[in-house]
């Protein structure tokens, strides 16, 4: 069985406290809901000697809409409670549906938004106890000098595995982050870095406070398809949130973003491209279809660093584009194996 190490909890009920509390203990790291760092500090995959709890902070849990269409989701918003919010399901359909499909019921139930958007990168490398991580002589990202994926390679490409992140990104999300230095809002493309060590431009004072929805069109149309081996409880192995804003049945607005490839989730532009202007009543929609998940093939490129053999989970890509494409626009749900 595996164990906890020792830590120290703490728990703020402001953010202010909450921001000094993670500057002045240089190690302290912030659990929300804690499905994923605590199973990570498990593995001693993070060490941390503090954690800093969110639970009891004031004004994190939940989700406002506002009269002009914008949406707050607080950080501390539990995943079970996005994925069923009528507001969110209608406004943001792809967000819900992502949520919905993280994990299982429990850790829905427990995980957040938050921690969700902030999950560390993955991979079959390093996502293993410690003993197992010794036997294989360690990684670049924790302990050790070489990359198991990348022969002679640099840089970890752990990969961004998070669900909702394609979703939030293809409505513009912007995230409200709080430090001692004050408060700042960041647009979620902005957030991300290529580095699967690390890939947030995030200090570690700073906390992320709530997710700001833009309001979406009464033609908005969204959905989100997952690629993963069972029904129940996998990490994404392939996973595309698709936008589709319609005039009519004209295509105004397309965006496509993908997760679980490399460090940082993946604006697939030259797929929305082939989409804007396309007339979803006319044979040119299949045609749209069709090219957009050639382009995607050629643009995502899983690697072997999460399970799933990764030469399959690419010629899943255009199965999945596809089908979520024609989920979004048919407002079916979900795309997913079960
Ligand atoms: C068996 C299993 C299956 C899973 N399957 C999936 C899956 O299919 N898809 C998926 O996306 N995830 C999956 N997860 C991971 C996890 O459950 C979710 O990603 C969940 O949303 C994480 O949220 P949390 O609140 O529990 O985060 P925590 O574990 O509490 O935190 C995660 C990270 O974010 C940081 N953090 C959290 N909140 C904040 C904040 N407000 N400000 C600053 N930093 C913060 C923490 O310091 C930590 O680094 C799975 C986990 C398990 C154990
Ligand atoms: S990508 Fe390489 S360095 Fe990064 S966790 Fe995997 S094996 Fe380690």
């Amino acid at each position: 069985m595996l164990r906890l190490p020792k830590f120290a909890l703490l728990e703020p009920r402001t953010v202010s406290e909450a921001v000094q509390l993670l500057a002045q203990h240089a190690d302290a790291r912030v659990v929300a809901g804690g499905t994923d760092i605590l199973v990570n500090m498990k593995h001693e995959i993070e060490t941390p000697s503090t954690l800093v709890s969110l639970e009891r902070v004031a004004g994190l849990h939940g989700v406002r809409a506002m009269a002009d269409g914008r949406i707050t989701i607080g950080a501390m918003t539990r995943l079970a409670e996005v994925a069923t919010d009528e507001r969110i399901r209608r406004a943001h359909p792809a967000l819900a549906q992502a949520a919905s499909l993280v994990a299982g019921p429990q850790l829905r139930d427990m995980g957040t938004l938050g921690g969700n958007v902030l999950l560390d990168t993955r991979c079959q490398w390093i996502n293993q106890s410690f003993f197992w991580r010794q036997a294989l002589g360690f990684c670049l990202k924790k302990d050790g000098t070489k990359c198991h994926v990348v022969e002679g390679g640099s840089k970890c490409v752990a990969a961004a595995s998070n669900d909702t992140a394609p979703a939030l990104m293809s409505v513009d999300a912007q995230l409200r982050i709080a430090s001692p230095r004050g408060e700042r809002v960041l647009p979620i493309d902005e957030l991300w870095l290529a580095d699967g060590i690390y890939n947030k431009k995030l200090e570690r004072d700073e906390l992320l406070v709530a997710i700001e929805l833009p309001p979406t069109p009464a033609g908005h149309r969204g959905a989100y398809g997952k690629l993963r081996e069972r029904g129940s409880i996998d990490f994404p192995l392939y996973g595309v949130a698709v936008r589709l804003d319609l005039q009519g049945t004209t295509i105004a607005r397309a965006d496509l973003c993908a997760v679980a490839l490399q460090a940082r989730p993946l604006r697939l532009s030259k797929c929305a491209e082939i989409l804007v202007g396309v007339d979803t009543a006319s044979s040119a929609w299949d045609t749209a279809v069709d090219a957009c998940a050639q382009t995607a093939w050629k643009l995502c490129h899983p690697m072997p660093n999460i399970p799933g053999d990764h030469e399959w989970r690419r010629e899943m890509v255009p199965v999945y584009v596809k089908r979520t494409l024609r989920a979004a626009l048919a407002a079916t749900g979900p795309v997913h194996h079960v």
